[in-house]
C-alpha cells in the first residue's frame, strides 16, 4: 500500500534540512511553522488571510477542545473538520494529551487512559489512545498524533521513566487502533489519490524530558513501533532554554533521516532558528496569536509591546521589514490607540502580523538552506532580533 504522506529532502546545510511533505491535500515546504487553530479557527485571523496572504499549507486543530465542544460526533455529522471549518489544506491534530495534562482538573490516570473534568462545564470525560484515535479519525486530519502522557518539565528521572513507559504502551495501542480505523474507513477526510494512500498519517512522539538517556530509549521504542513521522514532545514546558537546545542537539541527528521531524509547541522566533539548526522540520506554537491578543508583536528587530507609551506618536509600521498587509497600511501609533480603546481590530492586526512574520521567517530559512547560507542567515537574524526587547505578555 502506498504511504499517506511523501517526504523528500531538497537540500541540507549542516544539520538543517529543507524538504517537501506531500499530503493528500497540500504540498508543505519545510522547515514549516504550523499556525494553531485551536477551536477549528485561527484566533482573530480568518482562513482567507492564511490562504491568500500567508499561503499557509498546514494548520493545527486541537483534539481536546474539539472533543469537548462541539464534540467529534457533531463534526463528523457535518463532514469532518475540513468541511466543517472550510479549511481545505492540510490539518495536523494533536492527541489531546497535552491539554488534558495542562488544562483539566481532577485527572485520574490509569493504564487504560485518563479521566478528567471538562474545563467548560465540569462534566466527567475520558480520553485514551483509542478514544483519541477515534476523535482524530472523525476530524479527518492529514496528520494524527499518538496519545501520550506529558510529564511536567521538571519531573525527576523516576517519574519521567514511568511516564515514558506508559507513553510507549500508549503509542503501540494508538498505532493498532489507528490502523484498524484506517481499514474500516473511519477517516472522514479520506481523499482518492493515485500517488498516496489517501488516508491519514500517524506520528509518534519522543518523550524523556531533559534526560538524554531516556530520550534515547524513547526514540528507540518509538521507531520500533514505526510511524510516518517523529515528534519531540515535552520541551518548552518551563525548562531552561539550554535544556531544550541540548536535547535537540543530542536526539535530532539520531532521528530517522527519511521521516519528518516535528518539535511540538515551540516556540519563539529564536527557538525556531536554533531548532532548524539542529535538524527540526516542523513547528507549531500559539504564541503569535496569544501574544497578539495582549499587544505583543514579534518583529525582525525583536519583541515589541504595542501598549508601551513610547509608541503613542510612532508613525512607523510594527515591522518596517515586514510586507504584510497590516505593516503596509497601519502605524504603531494607530494600532496602539486601537488596543487602548479596546477595539478588537488591534488583537486581529497584531495576530495577523505575527503569523505573517513567522511564516515569512520560515520562508527565508528555507531559501537560506537551499542556497547553502543558513549559518550566515542565522547569525544575522539572531543579532537583529536582539535589538528590541519589550516585555511581552
Ligand atoms: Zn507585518
Amino acid at each position: 500500500m502506498s504511504r499517506p504522506i511523501d517526504w523528500k529532502i531538497l537540500a541540507t546545510d549542516g544539520e538543517a534540512r529543507s524538504g517537501l511533505i506531500t499530503t493528500r491535500r497540500s504540498v508543505i515546504e519545510t522547515p514549516v511553522f504550523m499556525p494553531v487553530g485551536t477551536q477549528g479557527a485561527m484566533k482573530g485571523v480568518r482562513f482567507e488571510w492564511l490562504e491568500q496572504e500567508f499561503d499557509a499549507r498546514i494548520i493545527l486543530g486541537n483534539t481536546y477542545h474539539l472533543f469537548l465542544r462541539p464534540g467529534a460526533e457533531v463534526i463528523s455529522a457535518l463532514g469532518g473538520l475540513h468541511k466543517f471549518s472550510t479549511w481545505d489544506r492540510s490539518l495536523l491534530t494533536d492527541s489531546g494529551g497535552f491539554q488534558v495534562f495542562s488544562l483539566s482538573e481532577l485527572r485520574k490516570l490509569t493504564e487504560d487512559g485518563v479521566e478528567f473534568r471538562s474545563h467548560i462545564d465540569g462534566s466527567k470525560q475520558f480520553l485514551s489512545p483509542e478514544v483519541s484515535m477515534d476523535v482524530q479519525a472523525a476530524l479527518g486530519s492529514e496528520i494524527v498524533m499518538v496519545f501520550d502522557e506529558c510529564p511536567p518539565g521538571d519531573a525527576g528521572i523516576d517519574a519521567t521513566r514511568k511516564s515514558l513507559e506508559l507513553t510507549a504502551r500508549w503509542a503501540k495501542r494508538s498505532r493498532e487502533h489507528f490502523d484498524k480505523l484506517q481499514e474500516k474507513g473511519a477517516d472522514s477526510g479520506f481523499v482518492h489519490s493515485s500517488d498516496l494512500s489517501g488516508g491519514q498519517a500517524l506520528f509518534g512522539i519522543i518523550q524523556g524530558a531533559g534526560h538524554l538517556d531516556l530520550r534515547q530509549e524513547s526514540l528507540e521504542r518509538t521507531i520500533e513501533i514505526g510511524f510516518d513521522g517523529y515528534a519531540i514532545g515535552g520541551l518548552s514546558v518551563g525548562e531552561e532554554k539550554s535544556v531544550m537546545y541540548n536535547v535537540l542537539e543530542y536526539i535530532t541527528p539520531k532521528m530517522p533521516v527519511d521521516r519528518p521531524r516535528y518539535l511540538m509547541g515551540v516556540g519563539t522566533p529564536e527557538d525556531l532558528i536554533e531548532a532548524v539548526d539542529r535538524g527540526v522540520d516542523m513547528f507549531d506554537c500559539v504564541m503569535p496569536t496569544r501574544n497578539g491578543r495582549t499587544g505583543g508583536a514579534f518583529t525582525s528587530r525583536g519583541k515589541l509591546n504595542i501598549r508601551n507609551a513610547k509608541y503613542l506618536k510612532d508613525d512607523s509600521p510594527i515591522d518596517a521589514d515586514c510586507g504584510c498587509s497590516v505593516c503596509r497600511r497601519c502605524s504603531r501609533g494607530y494600532i496602539r490607540h486601537l488596543y487602548q480603546a479596546g477595539e478588537m481590530n488591534a488583537a486581529t492586526m497584531i495576530s495577523h502580523h505575527n503569523l505573517a512574520f513567522y511564516l515569512d521567517t520560515m520562508k527565508r530559512v528555507r531559501q537560506s538552506i537551499k542556497s547553502g547560507s543558513f549559518a550566515r542567515f542565522r547569525g544575522e537574524f539572531l543579532s537583529k532580533l536582539r535589538e528590541n526587547e519589550d516585555q511581552v505578555g
